[in-house]
């Protein structure tokens, strides 16, 4: 059943992804709240905000209560929180998809059960599996908490047996989970959503390239081959279906050398490697994710343009922001962040490029101007 207009949709969470979720979902009439510690944060900033911990029963009561259905925008919520949210109100996606998504090594379980192919990789709980796994696995590989990381927090990449001790003292919380290094040729993602009905709608695999961990630019369309493509929505498209999502997910692949896709990690709401669809795409990745989760018709995700995103991480990007302002063709975004610290995502900025006409590497860093 769809979700009528002037309803309140609840969003856990109240960073960039909340934000650019309540402006989409505003478009389509909606009202949103969101349950975030931080009263003036981006998304508070733009909808009606309950303020309060994530795991605090009171809190979760008085925001249900506010709203008609929920769902989140970052991982690290309590899944015992979005239990008793979801006893309360419909809550898409499930907490049982978020549980999966919190977990390195439940996730990678669910990815191989699914037939879809990761890196090796092995559970970690005491050092001497750490040292049998090294021995298995081989060097260089990659070490990582199960939970709680992201932007490159959380993981260390082993070169020589020395480093083991080093990144088992630094690591934490354990347990761990250490990965085959993939020596890959490129970084893509595919976005997709599902409904209620099963119905699925999948956007064009995009390829990401990381700065120091975080990720710099996307350029969509990924430049793979048609079957290689065709195979990552695939992939995508089976994800969405083994964890029965309602809602959006964003698959992280590697390419490697020898053309097979391994996925990396996947995360069921909104992407930073999908902010480009705002602005290139009749429907957004944000509007899709709302039309999920309210039971609205999904239709084809379709692009308009080819596009390149950049983020403007820390304060060193916010510090071009004038310039980007009076550069045409760069369409800005700011998510209205008061402390730019170093490494934190403060806006990105989008260019598009007629379909077919994404430049190459050169092309792409004039295209950017001050910010290629
Ligand atoms: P993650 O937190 O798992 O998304 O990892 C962050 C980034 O680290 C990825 O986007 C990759 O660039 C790199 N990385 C993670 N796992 C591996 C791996 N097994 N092999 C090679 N690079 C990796």
């Amino acid at each position: 059943m769809s979700l009528p207009p002037g309803s309140t949709i609840g969003i856990v969470g109240g960073g960039q992804l909340g934000r650019m979720s309540a402006m989409a979902a505003a478009r389509l009439g909606y009202r949103c709240r969101v349950l975030t510690q931080e009263p003036d944060g981006p998304a508070a900033q733009v909808c009606a905000a309950t303020i309060g911990p994530y795991d605090d029963p009171d809190t979760l009561r008085a925001f249900a209560g506010a709203v008609d259905v929920i769902t989140f925008e970052f991982e690290n919520v309590s899944a015992e929180g979005l239990d008793l949210l979801a006893s309360l109100r419909p809550v898409h996606p499930s907490p049982a998809v978020l549980r999966v998504s919190q977990d390195r090594v439940t996730e990678k379980s669910l990815i191989n059960a699914a037939g879809i192919g990761t890196a090796h990789w092995l559970p970690v709980s005491e050092f001497i599996d750490l040292e049998r796994g090294v021995a298995q696995l081989g060097l260089p590989a990659v070490l990582k908490t199960t939970r709680l990381g992201y932007d490159g927090r959380g993981q260390m990449v082993l070169r020589a047996p020395e480093d083991l001790a080093v990144a088992w003292e630094t690591l934490s919380p354990k347990p761990l989970i250490l990965e085959s290094f993939v020596d890959f040729a490129c970084e893509i993602s595919v976005i997709v959503a599902r409904g209620e009905d099963g119905a699925l709608t999948v956007f064009d695999p995009v390829e990401n390239r990381h700065r120091h961990h975080i990720l710099d630019l996307t350029l969509a369309p990924a430049r793979i081959n048609e079957t290689t493509a065709a195979e990552a929505r695939d992939v995508a498209c089976r994800l969405a279906n083994a964890l029965r999502l309602v809602g959006l997910l964003a698959v992280e692949m590697f390419l490697d050398r020898d053309g097979r896709l391994l996925v990396n990690e996947i995360a069921p709401r909104p992407h930073n490697s999908g902010h480009w669809t705002i602005d290139a795409c009749p429907v957004s990745q944000f509007e899709m994710h709302i039309r999920a989760v309210a039971g609205l018709p999904l239709p084809p995700a379709t692009r308009h343009a080819d596009a390149v995103m950049k983020n403007l991480v820390g304060p060193e990007a916010l510090n071009l922001w004038t310039d980007i302002l009076a550069s045409p063709g760069l369409i800005p975004h700011l998510y209205g962040k008061a402390e730019a610290r170093t490494g934190r995502k403060m806006g990105h900025v989008t260019r598009l490029f007629a379909k077919g006409a994404l430049p190459g590497e050169f092309g792409v860093r004039d295209a950017l101007g001050i910010l290629g």
